[in-house]
């Protein structure tokens, strides 16, 4: 497959969705972004990257994370997991409250924000440094020692966080939150400010392309594990667009709030793309554009 050439007729193609929809404005710093921003790469199996536009730009990861956190969270502590979170779609916004309260403070999935908070409070339980497990995996897979916290944007996430501490905070009167709610909402928002590029991701996603091995050659997830993530990215990654999501891209995929979304082949390569733009559900226009007709140009999907 020449990715090369697939990556930039996909960019010709899609060119025209550039700039449509809005960047997210509900954490100030996202804001302040370019709108017309547009890069993708490809991550094969041996780790050759190909890209288009901006690929090797940082911008905040935000909810993409949540992927390497679940990896971690299940690679360090087991199936026990699932005792808190559950594994299905939740057909509502990504930091809707309503479902908690009938669902006794068990979130349908470790991809909404009320869901990721279990999982980072589990990997604060189990690692005593949620957020640094994160950072320094991310690190070690996209062989990028300078990847970092974001600083600003933790900052003004932190300063707009009423909703997750919402969330937060009603779980822990469920009793599913181990460690103090201020401490785990800390790890969430850094977590959620890594900045990295198309390139970073393709490359740090590649694992779950390799059925659960690492850069290095060593197995973070078993074979059936890391089928398990890919099943939760393909039903829930993109919120209440994942049914439209697997329908155009049928891929798993998981996206966030700063345009980014990162999508795995199992078995073939790891992608992500990122433009800021997103629609009312919180995914970038341009980037499910993009998948969609790699998709279609090429023939590769789970289906
Ligand atoms: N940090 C963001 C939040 O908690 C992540 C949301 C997202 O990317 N969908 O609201």
């Amino acid at each position: 497959m020449n990715y090369q050439a697939v990556l930039e007729q996909v960019a010709a193609d899609i060119a025209p969705h550039i700039g449509a929809g809005r960047p997210a404005e509900y954490i100030p710093a996202l804001a302040e972004v370019d709108p017309a921003s547009f890069g993708m790469a490809v991550a094969d199996l041996d780790g050759r990257v190909h890209g288009v536009g901006d690929w090797e730009r940082p911008f905040s990861t935000q909810s993409i994370t949540k992927v390497f956190a679940l990896a971690l969270a299940l690679a360090r502590g087991g199936d026990e997991l699932w005792q808190r979170v559950g594994r299905e779609p939740s057909g509502n916004p990504f930091n809707s409250l309503v479902q908690l309260e009938y669902e006794n403070g068990i979130p349908r999935n470790p991809f909404i924000n009320a869901g990721a908070l279990v999982v980072t409070d589990r990997l604060q339980t189990l690692t005593g440094d949620a957020s640094s497990e994160v950072l320094d995996f991310l690190r070690a897979e996209s062989g990028n020692p300078d990847l970092a916290f974001d600083q600003k944007v933790a900052a003004s996430e932190a300063a707009h966080g009423d909703r997750n501490a919402a969330l937060a905070h009603f779980m822990a009167d469920y009793g599913n939150m181990r460690n103090p709610v201020p401490t785990v909402l800390e790890h969430y928002f850094w977590q959620c400010s890594i900045a990295m590029s198309c390139r970073d991701l393709a490359l740090a996603g590649r694992f779950l392309a390799r059925h659960g091995l690492r850069a290095d050659g060593s197995r973070l997830l078993t074979r059936s594990e890391a089928k398990q993530v890919n099943a939760v990215m393909l039903t829930c990654g993109t919120y209440d667009a994942a049914g439209d999501f697997a329908y155009r891209v049928g891929l798993p995929g998981k996206s966030g709030v700063g345009g980014g979304i990162v999508a795995v082949i199992p078995g073939q390569c790891a992608l992500c793309v990122w433009s800021p733009g997103l629609d009312a559900r919180g995914n970038s226009v341009a980037g499910v554009a993009a998948l969609d007709r790699f998709t279609t140009l090429t023939g590769l999907s789970v289906f």
